[in-house]
Formats: structure tokens, sequence, C-alpha cells
């Protein structure tokens, strides 16, 4: 028989327990409308009160973690909205006079799924390689997607760029700046571990200039330069020519062929 003919008849079998129900599928569906707006709302809320208090981080956990890179001490980081925005990739940090130290933002597409179209994930391995080679050092993981505007928008911007238009030019098309990062957790983390000085392990100049700002030295700059590909060419490229990323070895190397 089919259920359409057997609802009438609960209903006037049981009223009460049909009221009862409804409201609490009512009751269920609000409940679950304010999670939704909560959820919503949350990360508004806490641009407005990054905005207005700086930056206040405090280590949350801390466990030894064997990786296939060797042996590394991970610190986690929240801030005052409890966000988990930084962690801490370390060895034996307070051994190092100026440790060799890679500020490096959170890439998805590259570490988790192996993209080929950018140089993060290679950039990553190559710093945990060496810090475990010098026996001391860091990478300080700051979970800023895409530049800083998130996994959505840069899967946005890789359809854009899939059409024909560079990184920047597909951040601009999509309302942003060039480049949304802060390394201001980075100077944070360092100096509440005692790390004043250090080796800096990039190519980029804003993240030099961010990390002075944010009262870190620089004694020494080592470049990171992971192999071409026909897919991160034009990446690199432009980060070369238009943000100021210094690959020229990269490319010299190439030119020759
Ligand atoms: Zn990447």
């Amino acid at each position: 028989m089919p259920m359409s003919v057997q609802l009438p008849l609960i209903d006037e079998i049981k009223p009460a327990c049909y009221t009862l129900e409804s409201l609490l599928v009512g009751l269920a569906i609000r409940s679950a409308r304010m999670s939704i707006w909560k959820f919503w709302s949350l990360p508004r809320k806490s641009q407005e009160k990054s905005k207005t208090s700086p930056l206040q981080l405090r280590l949350y956990a801390e466990a030894m973690l064997p990786t296939v890179f060797g042996d590394f001490l991970l610190s986690v980081y929240r801030d005052q909205n409890d966000e988990e925005g930084a962690l801490l990739i370390s060895k034996d940090l307070e051994q190092g006079d100026s440790p060799f130290i890679r500020v490096h933002s959170e890439c998805y597409t590259g570490e988790v799924l192996g993209s080929l179209k950018c140089d993060c994930r290679d950039q990553l391995n190559l710093a945990l390689q060496e810090i475990q080679k010098r026996g001391c050092g860091a990478v300080v993981y700051l979970r800023q997607e895409g530049r800083g505007i998130g996994l959505g928008n840069k899967v946005r911007a890789y359809h854009l760029q899939n059409q024909g238009a560079n990184t920047i030019e597909a951040n601009h098309q999509l309302g942003f700046a060039s480049d949304l990062r802060s390394f201001e957790a980075a100077g944070i983390i360092l100096q509440a571990r005692g790390v004043h000085k250090i080796v800096l392990n990039t190519n980029n100049p804003d993240k030099i200039k961010g990390l002075q700002d944010a009262g870190i030295a620089i004694v020494e700059r080592i470049p990171s330069l992971p192999p071409l590909n026909p897919h991160n060419e034009d990446y690199l490229r432009t980060k070369m020519l238009e943000m100021g990323h210094d690959l020229s070895p990269l490319f010299s190397k190439k030119e020759p062929r």
C-alpha cells in the first residue's frame, strides 16, 4: 500500500504525537538555521576583531612528529579567535644562533594534491630536508592559502588562469590584491621561541621586509629553487617579473638551452 494512504491514518490516531513531532522538526530546522548563520558570520566577525586588536598567539599543542624527512617538533598556535592559523615545524631550534628558517604559506593544491602549477610543495620539502641536514631550524607554516585569498577563491583564480590570465591578473579580476599575506604571525612565534635573527629561506623580498618589520633580523638569505616544469613556468616567471621574486637562477639555467 502506498505511504500517502497511510499517513492520514497516523495523523488521525495520534494527533498529539504529530503536533509534538512538528514542533521538534520546527525546532531542529530553527537550530540548524542558527548554526548555519553562526558558521557564515564567524569569518566576518574574526576579520573585524583582527582589524581592531593586535594579533595574539598562544601555543595550544605540541608533540614530536616522525616524517619522511626525519623527526620534528610540531607546535600548533591559536589566535585570540581560537583559529589555528600558524604552525611551527622545528628541530632543536634552541641550538642555533641564527637558525635556518622558512616561512611557508599553506598550499593545499600543491602539498596535498601534488599540483604542478606551483613550487610550494617542493619548497616545503627542500626546507624540511635542509633542516634535517643542519640538525637545527624550522618551518613557520602559515595557513594563508592562495596568497591569502583562500582555497575557493584560489580555485576560481585557477579557472581564470586556464582561460589565459596570469596569477596576478586572476587575483585582480576577482577583486583581490596581488598578495594579501601577512608574516606578522611568524615574527611573533619566532620571538616567543627566543629566535631574533635567522637565516631565511626565501626568494620573496616582501617576506624579508615583513619579518624585519616584525622584529626579526635576517643575517643571510638562502634561495629556494625547485625545478621548473611546463605547468609552473609561467607562474614562476610572473612571480619573478611582477612580484620581484629572485628566481633568476632558475631561468638563467634555462636560457642557454
Ligand atoms: Zn602552491
